[in-house]
């Protein structure tokens, strides 16, 4: 199959084309302000099963829906909790998924067999229009193949589904870089399943008590069940083996560089890179800038894969504000294999 690049800054019909795609059932690569989604119609089941394909994506892993306005919730779900409308009021349009019982028209192909369904007003206006042209809320994961660093670029999205899928739209970087915070309202208290763009502190202003799901902080073993079935594959990985060193980033450059020979590469902050000469160096942002480490952790551990590095020693942020997201994707990329000094 050919793949098209779709860009509506140089072609006026580029998203009339590829809402016509997704109405017609196929699946389209779709810049968001998080990471590009690989977008079909979540209420048709057959559209849905061609995500998975293309991705290799697990079934039982569910997808986010993605709609254009609020009220579009209310045909997902019988029983919009009081607390969906005070989250939405606060952070959408942006990088919070909401989890709230499913209705009927969800099918079970869209929520990996849950009850519950994903929800998210994006904040990229490309999104936004498109989900708008398309008519049908858009279910979408992340548009990498499954396993691999997240797409934080159209060129990303080619490199990893070219032949896959008919189309690509063009949407610049993604500002924010890691996925959506997805937050639970489906039991008791709220329960923070993935750390995202919105922190946990700012989901706290609004919700009071939030529960941190484990599975943020540590392996989990696969028999085990989890809220978000997505947390327990392995995930974000380039192709040489991760290890993150973690602890104060001047005790964690030594440890590199004490630990690295030449054919390690280092993923460390910026002001660290001159420590590591002779070493293939990823820099991923200050240690003080955590909005810059979300926006190109992706790429950064993709850009390994184009390397001869064998093993990769990576820093990273403690998990306060986007640090707690940011530090989740390395050591997720690491299979949670970690060294504290
Ligand atoms: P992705 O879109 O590939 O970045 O992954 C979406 C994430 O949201 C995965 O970790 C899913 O397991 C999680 N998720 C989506 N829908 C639900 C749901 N209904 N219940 C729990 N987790 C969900
Ligand atoms: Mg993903």
């Amino acid at each position: 199959m050919e793949t098209k690049l779709l860009d509506p800054a140089l072609d006026p019909t580029a998203l009339a084309q590829a809402a016509a795609l997704l109405r017609a059932g196929e699946v389209v690569g779709i810049p968001t302000e998080t990471v590009y989604g690989l977008g079909a119609n979540a209420l048709d089941e057959d559209a849905v099963g061609k995500i998975f394909a293309a991705k290799g994506r697990p079934q039982d892993n569910p997808l986010i829906v993605h709609i254009a306005d609020f009220d579009a919730i209310y045909a997902l779900s019988p029983a919009v909790p009081d607390a969906a409308r005070a989250l939405a009021e606060r952070f959408w349009p942006g990088p919070l998924t909401i989890i709230v019982p499913k209705s009927d028209r969800v099918p079970a192909a869209t929520s990996g067999g849950l009850d519950t369904v994903g929800v998210r007003l994006p904040a990229h206006p490309i999104a936004r229009e498109l989900i708008r042209l398309a008519g049908v809320p858009i279910a979408a994961p992340s548009a990498n193949t499954s396993g691999r660093p997240s797409t934080t670029t159209a060129q990303h999205v080619l490199r990893d589904l070219t032949g896959k899928i008919p189309a690509v739209v063009e949407g610049g970087a993604c500002t924010v870089g890691v996925e959506s915070t997805v937050v639970s309202l489906a039991g008791d208290t709220p329960r923070l399943l993935r750390p995202g763009g919105v922190t946990l502190e700012q989901l706290r202003e609004v919700l009071g008590e939030v529960v941190v799901d484990r599975a943020l902080r540590e392996a989990i073993d696969d028999s085990e069940k989890v809220s978000a079935p997505g947390m327990k594959y392995r995930h974000y990985a380039p192709k040489a083996p991760v290890t993150v060193v973690r602890g104060a980033p001047d005790a964690t450059a030594a440890y590199i560089r004490a630990h690295a020979d030449a054919h390690t590469g280092v993923l460390c902050f910026d002001e660290y890179a001159e420590q590591f000469h002779g070493l293939t160096v990823e820099t991923f942002g200050s240690a003080c800038d955590l909005a810059a480490q979300a926006q190109r952790v992706f790429d950064r551990l993709r850009a390994f894969d184009d390397t001869a590095v064998t093993a990769i020693l990576a820093q990273c942020p403690d998990d306060t504000g986007l640090g707690l997201a940011v530090a989740n994707r390395i050591k997720k990329a690491a299979g949670f294999h970690i060294v504290e000094v």
